[in-house]
């Protein structure tokens, strides 16, 4: 089966200029379990100092905006032609199971509050380091995970009375637990989406 690469381009924006420290923080928490359910190696490639993507101007786009819809289409739209014309100049192909990543510090959008996005049908993500879940969670969007399948997961084994939030919860409870981990519904559907990169 083909292997996960996660090619993560790590944004001017980031002052943590130690990769391993990178993949401790944001990527450990979920590759080796991403690896073991889906049988598949996943590998996590840093990148750095690549012009027109770790220098892209994210910020411009929600500058003032308070409406998010037009935000994310233009966004959107401008972070595909750079990694499109990143693909042209490198020779490179789009796989079903490799992802581009790029990691900033901050906000993506501060004026709407906005962590991370995903852009499935393109395998490309925006994350920030803000929080220690967000890479996780925007790479599951690529995967097929959805925020329905399931935002709150009540574990068995630990018998506990409140639901725990999973990597693509959005919302929880006051004082709900979290579990470093997607649910076991959404790993159907990583499995699922995987189907396409056999
Ligand atoms: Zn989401």
């Amino acid at each position: 089966m083909q292997p996960i690469n996660i090619y993560t381009f790590v944004h001017d924006t980031v002052l943590q200029k130690n990769d391993r420290h990178l993949k401790y923080l944001f990527f450990d928490i979920f590759t080796p379990q991403l690896s073991k359910m889906t049988g598949r190696s996943v590998n996590v490639v840093f990148l750095r100092n690549i012009p027109d993507i770790t220098n892209f101007d994210y910020l411009s786009f929600s500058d003032n905006r308070l409406d998010i819809e037009p935000v994310i289409e233009a966004l959107s739209t401008a972070i595909k032609a750079v990694f499109a014309a990143y693909m042209a100049e490198h020779r490179r192909a789009g796989k079903p199971a490799d992802l581009y990543l790029i990691l900033i510090d901050g906000l993506l959008m501060p004026s709407l509050g906005v962590e991370g996005l995903a852009i499935p049908e393109a395998n490309i993500a925006i994350a920030t380091t803000l929080g220690r879940t967000v890479v996780a969670h925007e790479i599951g969007h690529c995967l097929g995970a959805t925020h329905e399948d399931v935002a709150l997961y009540r574990e068995p084994e630990r018998n506990d009375p409140s639901h725990c939030a999973t990597f693509m919860a959005t919302g929880r409870e006051e004082g709900a637990c979290s579990i470093f981990s997607f649910s076991s519904e959404n790993y159907a559907n990583i499995k699922q989406h995987l189907k396409k990169a056999p």
